[in-house]
């Protein structure tokens, strides 16, 4: 993918439409500095927004991301190799994901720790007591449902049976009896249950 190429692409048929940036960002709901930096080579836009553009542009993703018209007999050739592309571009993103999981688990843990310490064993009145240890788990609670929520979206779970590669439901990770990341849930293609593992890729 190129930047540069994709981003004049979008300028010229944005020109064409006889839009201007800002109402092309009002369209999208995004700032208009953002489409500014597409234009400009200095960023693509995300893969949520992907379709949005192109559907304002009168242009496929595909073209969107070779940076002009495709013609019919290349155009299986290009969509397989942008698929792989923003795979790629979604397994980094997945794994940025996953290493906030673990700061914000690791967090939640510290902060529940240490405010038990702190209300254990400080001279307090009782009633603050009661409030930091409530403060304490809710905060920690938070945490551990965004770190939770994190592990659902990020990636895929591989069955250990079928190799089916899925995203799981909220519920279904939150149940799961668990060893680090690897979760045993039923696989929604086989519907054995297996000790699964996460993956990015
Ligand atoms: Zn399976």
């Amino acid at each position: 993918m190129d930047q540069v190429k994709t981003g004049a692409f979008i300028a010229e048929l944005r020109k064409e439409k006889g839009l201007t940036q800002k109402e092309v960002a009002e369209k999208l709901g995004v700032a208009d500095k953002t489409v500014s930096k597409w234009e400009t080579g200095r960023g693509l836009p995300e893969v949520s927004l992907m379709m949005p553009l192109c559907e304002v542009l009168g242009i496929t993703v595909n073209e969107l991301l070779s940076g002009e018209k495709i013609s019919a007999d290349k155009y299986v050739d290009k969509a397989e190799e942008h698929l792989y592309e923003l795979q790629t571009l979604k397994a980094n993103a997945d794994r940025r994901l996953l290493s906030i999981e673990i700061v914000l688990g690791v967090l939640s843990i510290i902060i529940l720790l240490s405010l038990t310490m702190i209300a254990s064993y400080l001279q307090m009145e009782d009633w603050l007591r009661i409030v930091i240890i409530v403060f304490a788990f809710a905060v920690s609670i938070t945490g551990v449902g965004f770190a939770l929520k994190i592990e659902q979206v990020a990636g895929y779970y591989v069955c250990a049976k079928c190799g089916h590669k899925y995203v799981p439901t909220f519920k279904q990770v939150f149940w799961a009896a668990h060893c680090g990341r690897t979760r045993h849930m039923k696989c929604p293609n086989c519907k054995e249950r297996s000790w699964q593992k996460k993956v990015v890729e």
